[in-house]
């Protein structure tokens, strides 16, 4: 995968250099989800650190076994009855999409998550994530819980979008973002792009990507 690491990295760093609407610094979060615990100690070997997981499984069966180096990201839905087994074990949430999902992190946590709002921009009916309007109320209802600190917006792509549609997501995520961070400065950063959306997600000045397949598909044999 050294290969694979190499050239995103490179295409991301080309694709920030070639957009005004980039960001000063893009992290990859190298998607772990499909990999068992030798294998994702591959990818740490690498030199990646942020790592994202989907399930509280797969997250708990690694977060002890790998180096305290590595900073966890919990990538997927996570339901309402699983906050008290992985809260404490991850350092960043990217689908905090619901009240009772921030209730439940506030009253379960003993130590404060960055968490990323998780947006449905396409307003597709199955995707996940609150939509562009109800999140400024949410901001606001959520404000007093000291264990959630918002830090930005993640989102993703419908599976069959084109790429001016998948653009166009991203840049509205992106000034969802700059308009409310007029109220809310702490809210930076965006989580968009996966294996086949990274460039444009860079180009439109997401500050982490999410890769899997493209990234660490070859450790799977
Ligand atoms: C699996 C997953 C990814 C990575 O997807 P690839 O297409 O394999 O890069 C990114 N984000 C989320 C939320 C995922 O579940």
């Amino acid at each position: 995968m050294k290969q694979q690491k190499m050239e995103i990295e490179k295409l991301i760093e080309s694709a920030r250099t070639r957009s005004s609407a980039s960001a000063a610094h893009v992290e990859l979060i190298a998607v772990t989800k499909e990999l068992n615990l030798e294998q994702t100690q591959k990818v740490v070997d690498e030199g990646l650190i942020h790592l994202g997981e989907n399930r509280p499984d797969g997250l708990l069966s690694k977060v002890n076994a790998l180096s305290e180096k590595v900073v966890w990201h919990y990538i997927g839905s996570l339901q309402t009855r699983k906050v008290k087994t992985v809260i404490d074990h991850i350092d960043y949430l990217h689908s905090l999409d619901r009240l009772s999902l921030a209730e439940e992190i506030q009253k379960r946590a003993s130590r404060p998550v960055r968490c990323f709002i998780q947006v449905n921009v396409s307003g597709e009916q199955s995707k996940q994530g609150m939509a562009a309007e109800e999140v400024e109320l949410f901001l606001e209802t959520i404000k007093d819980m000291s264990f959630i600190h918002p830090i930005g917006f993640m989102t993703m792509a419908p599976i069959d979008a084109t790429e001016s549609q998948i653009r166009t997501y991203f840049s509205n995520l992106r000034k969802l973002r700059d308009t409310l961070q007029h109220s809310h400065p702490n809210l930076q950063e965006l989580s968009m792009g996966m294996s086949g959306d990274y460039e444009i997600a860079v180009e439109e000045g997401a500050t982490f990507v999410r890769i899997g397949t493209a990234l660490v598909a070859s450790l799977k044999e």
